[in-house]
């Protein structure tokens, strides 16, 4: 499908999680004491090996047991970035939908998501299986996310229209760029020199409100200030702020 690039208004915005939505990579949670799994994601971020490669080896090194992932969904909540709840409620308030695709482990990714905001059956990651102890079994090998090129898939399907505004940090956002209307670059945690290149829009205020000018039309920002109880006023005035 050939790219229909544009400007905003967008019929729906999907954000990538780690390093995007969470200042955090949640699978390092996991591997304080496994500083090869650290090189291993980011030689798949940063689009040195393709990210099935290092997928079940991360997993296998690091061995999640089903309590970890309550913990991981803390630790993404704690370093949630500033304004993210507050920007999924603006963008619902527009009518807009609303998406997770991320890369990483969607017993994790969900709950945090869902305490954004962002409905359950958005949100998408990679799926893990637990035995009957908790101890980790696999990881759904169907899964497109857990292989290069899989974000592209994934939106494609979900969005044939392509009316789509992406926002990520990885090798693999960058990737499924061509299939979205808009792709920014979302560098305040990390910034990938060649992410940047090949993006849009680069975004490196660590509040999220400063993605509002890249992703709102001026008659959305209008329909934003005319909320019930200036709802959104705190959130437009940093948008503002951070207008380029
Ligand atoms: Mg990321």
């Amino acid at each position: 499908m050939p790219r229909h690039a544009h400007g905003p208004p967008f019929a729906a915005v999907v954000f990538d999680c780690d390093s995007t939505l969470s200042t955090i990579e949640g699978i390092e949670e996991l591997t304080a004491e496994h500083p090869e799994i650290a090189a291993l994601t980011a030689d798949a971020m940063e689009g040195r090996v393709p990210l099935e490669e290092v997928y079940g080896k991360r997993l296998e090194l690091a061995r999640p047991v089903v309590s970890d992932m309550g913990r991981i969904a803390e630790r993404y909540q704690a370093t949630a970035l500033a304004g993210a709840a507050e920007l999924v409620a603006a963008l619902h308030h527009l009518g807009k939908r609303v998406e997770i695709v991320s890369g990483g482990l969607l017993p994790a990714v969900r709950p945090f998501g869902v305490q954004l905001g962002v409905p359950a059956d958005r949100i998408h990651a990679v799926d893990l299986s637990f035995d009957g102890d908790g101890a980790y079994a696999d990881y759904d090998r169907r899964s497109p996310l857990a292989r290069a090129g899989g974000k592209r898939e994934l939106l494609e399907a979900r969005f044939p229209e392509g009316d789509v505004a992406l926002v990520g940090d990885g090798a693999t956002d960058l990737e499924a760029m061509d299939v979205c209307a808009r792709f920014i670059a979302f560098t305040a945690v990390e910034r990938r020199a060649e992410v940047v290149a090949g993006a849009d829009v680069e975004v490196d205020r660590g509040d999220l409100a400063a993605l509002l000018p890249h992703l709102l039309s001026a008659a959305e920002f209008e329909a934003l200030r005319g909320a019930p109880g200036g709802a959104f006023d705190d959130l437009l005035a940093r948008a503002e702020e951070a207008r380029p």
